[in-house]
């Protein structure tokens, strides 16, 4: 049975995407089989994995509201090991449609336990919001991996965050864990990111991943190629780095607790 992470943080641009679809990559890189599900309309993990939109009849979208069975809709893509479920701007009225419908929050959950058996990780990019595609992606999910961008008020808006996921473990998945903190975007040049990582660490202590995403070049570019950075530039800094996270991520399952 695959591990099911949900990539989440409700604030925009903090780097959800880029490691949810760099983490794929990365685990796919290192012999895993993983599938990499985009539940955000603006299908930015979709295109960032190399799948153009024009090519996408069915999406995330008809798993969710149409029940179409999941490995109908599933997508390989160009990187060995790497599948995807692609969403497109269909998805957009998703969160409305689904509101008047029955068992709602676990449409998500049950199609991904129908394709559990074929991968070792399945990534979700989630939406920047707490609504109910999230909430589906965190009742799906054995854990949530929260991005935060080393900024001013980095830590502001995680309390919602965090109450989100308190209130899922509460009445819809009593399981879910809090998988780590990744700290992205950092630029070494400022004293700021410097007090941001202490001020994280302070808060979240041991759930701080090691690994720190830094700022880079490549890592910005390599979505506009339709490229996993792994794909697009294996030797630059954002590379290594993703990797590192996904070696991270596995010697963390494999721990005993
Ligand atoms: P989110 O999914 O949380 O909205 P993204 O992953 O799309 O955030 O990142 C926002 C923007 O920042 C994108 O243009 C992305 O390419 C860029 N970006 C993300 N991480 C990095 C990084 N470590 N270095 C440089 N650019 C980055
Ligand atoms: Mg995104």
């Amino acid at each position: 049975m695959g591990k099911i992470i949900a990539v989440a943080n409700q604030k925009g641009g903090v780097g959800k995407t880029t490691t949810a679809v760099n983490l794929s990559a990365c685990l796919a890189y290192i012999g895993k089989k993983v599938l990499l599900v985009d539940i955000d309309p603006q299908g930015n993990a979709t295109s960032g994995a190399g799948v153009e939109k024009g090519d996408v009849d069915q999406c995330v979208y008809d798993i969710l509201v149409e029940d179409v069975p999941a490995n109908e809709i599933i997508k390989v893509t160009n990187v060995e090991n790497l599948h995807i479920i692609p969403s497109t701007i269909q998805l957009s009225g998703a969160e409305i449609e689904l509101v008047p419908t029955i068992s709602r929050e676990v449409r998500l959950k049950r199609a991904l336990a129908s394709v559990a058996e074929e991968y070792d990780y399945m990534i979700i990019d989630c939406p920047p919001s707490l609504g109910l595609l999230t909430i589906n992606a965190l009742t799906a999910a054995d854990s949530v991996l929260i991005p935060v961008q080393c900024e001013y008020y980095a830590l502001e808006g995680l309390s919602q965050l965090l109450n989100t996921v308190r209130l899922v473990q509460k009445h819809l998945n009593t399981e879910l864990e809090i998988e780590g903190v990744l700290l992205t975007m950092l630029d070494a040049r400022t004293n700021l990111g410097i007090q941001v990582i202490d001020e994280v660490k302070k808060y979240f202590r041991e759930k701080v991943f090691q690994t720190i995403i830094p700022r880079n070049v490549r890592l910005g570019e390599a979505p506009s190629h339709g490229q996993p950075i792994i794909i697009y530039d294996p030797k630059s800094r954002g590379a290594e780095v993703y990797l590192e996270l996904a070696k991270e991520v596995v010697a963390d399952g494999q721990r005993v607790r």
